[in-house]
């Protein structure tokens, strides 16, 4: 069974550590870890799912900044939101992201595969992913997954 439970915040942890080179000293990352439970998910398609938001969230801000972890959870749901101080994402533009090969980055610079990845993740585990606005005016990313998932 590649299902297992997972401490989110740890792996939150261990990809913060593969990206410090890209995140510096320039971007600070706010932790606000309040889910109680583990997730019960495939903890390397997990990791991969964060790591494509939060590589997007450093993209996307330039200069200084910041990038806000959420977790909760109650008996049904575990909820991750992750949103940015980047530029954001226009509201027509948000349902394309999560489209194979859909980039607004150079030529090399992107693939357009991170979220179309993170989005069948995130199916595959019977949950949803979706974009919207954060708290600092940049993406915020909002996953929810069944606490409980049998598969
Ligand atoms: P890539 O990063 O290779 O471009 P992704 O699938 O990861 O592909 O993202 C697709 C597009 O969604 C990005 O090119 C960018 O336009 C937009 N995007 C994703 N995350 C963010 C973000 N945090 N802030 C602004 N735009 C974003
Ligand atoms: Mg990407």
């Amino acid at each position: 069974d590649v299902f297992q439970r997972v401490n989110v915040p740890d792996a939150v942890e261990t990809v913060l550590a593969l990206l410090a080179h890209k995140m510096g000293e320039r971007i600070v990352v706010e932790r606000r870890f309040e889910a109680v439970a583990d997730l019960h998910c495939s903890p390397a398609l997990l990791n991969q799912v964060v790591m494509n938001i939060l590589s997007n969230a450093a993209d996307a801000i330039e200069g200084r900044g910041r990038i806000i972890i959420h977790t909760e959870s109650d008996a049904d749901t575990y909820r991750i939101a992750i949103s940015d101080s980047g530029p954001g994402i226009p509201a027509e533009m948000r349902d394309r992201v999560f489209e194979p090969f859909f980039t607004t980055k150079p030529v090399g610079a992107g693939t357009g595969l991170g979220l179309a990845i993170a989005y069948n993740v995130i199916q595959a585990h019977g949950g949803t992913i979706a974009v919207g606005e954060g708290a600092d005016g940049g993406a915020c990313f909002m996953i929810t997954i069944p606490v409980n998932l049998k598969i």
